[in-house]
């Protein structure tokens, strides 16, 4: 029996770097330098695939992968179906924000949103009773304001130096971000065995 976890590439892979050491799981190629899509591991009983954030969901809602580690903002435009989200892992820290001009006006009751994240953005509009025509883009959302694109967009907001440097600040906090794991729900049974106790090597390096 061999364990696959997706992790999204990038900065979330160096970051769950330590705390799948902890657990005993070291890669044995750097996604850098190999071409290689799976990666063994110093854990003889588990792979990992480094994939697109927006496909970790995808992959473990399906069962192809049977653990994942992705980023809540790629987890609410995915939905939670199928999948376990038993721990946050803090890492990846950002807060999902509503953002547009420095000193605009108050946005009006018909407004139109440059986003990455439609699902996110049309629930949190229409929870304010806003009626928001979202406009999907896939980056760069802080140019849309300054073309005249949309009124505000929804993305991610670290530092704020990126809105900063556009002129453009953030405005609502939608929500916190973070870094969560996912399981899938039919594997978790199956393989309790091993997932729980790796969830909880997880939990103890966390708290630590
Ligand atoms: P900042 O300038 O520090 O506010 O960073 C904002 C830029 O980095 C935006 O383009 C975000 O989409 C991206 N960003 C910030 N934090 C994260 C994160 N945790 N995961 C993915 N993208 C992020």
């Amino acid at each position: 029996m061999m364990l696959t976890i997706a992790v999204s590439k990038g900065r979330i892979y160096e970051d769950s770097l330590p705390l799948l050491k902890a657990a005993g799981i070291v890669p044995l190629d750097d996604p850098k330098t190999s071409r290689k899509l799976i990666l063994r591991t110093t854990h003889d009983k588990v792979r990992l695939v480094i994939i697109r954030a927006t496909d970790v969901p995808t992959f473990v809602e399906y069962g192809a992968a049977d653990l994942g580690i992705a980023g809540k903002d790629v987890l609410l435009e995915h939905g939670a179906e199928g999948l376990y989200e038993p721990l946050d892992l803090g890492i990846a820290r950002c807060r999902m924000m509503t953002a547009g001009y420095v000193d605009a006006p108050p946005l009006g009751r018909r407004i139109r949103v440059a986003t990455k994240y439609v699902k996110t953005a049309k629930r949190y509009f229409a929870s304010l009773g806003i009626q928001a025509e979202i406009i999907k883009l896939y980056g760069a959302m802080e140019l849309a304001p300054l073309v005249g694109l949309a009124d505000c967009i929804v993305d991610l907001v670290e530092t704020g130096n990126t809105l900063k440097a556009n002129g453009l600040e953030p405005k609502e906090l939608i929500c916190e971000i973070s870094s969560r794991l996912v399981v899938n729900k039919a594997s978790m049974k199956i393989n309790h065995h091993i997932i729980q106790p790796l969830i909880d090597q997880f939990e103890t390096t966390l708290k630590r």
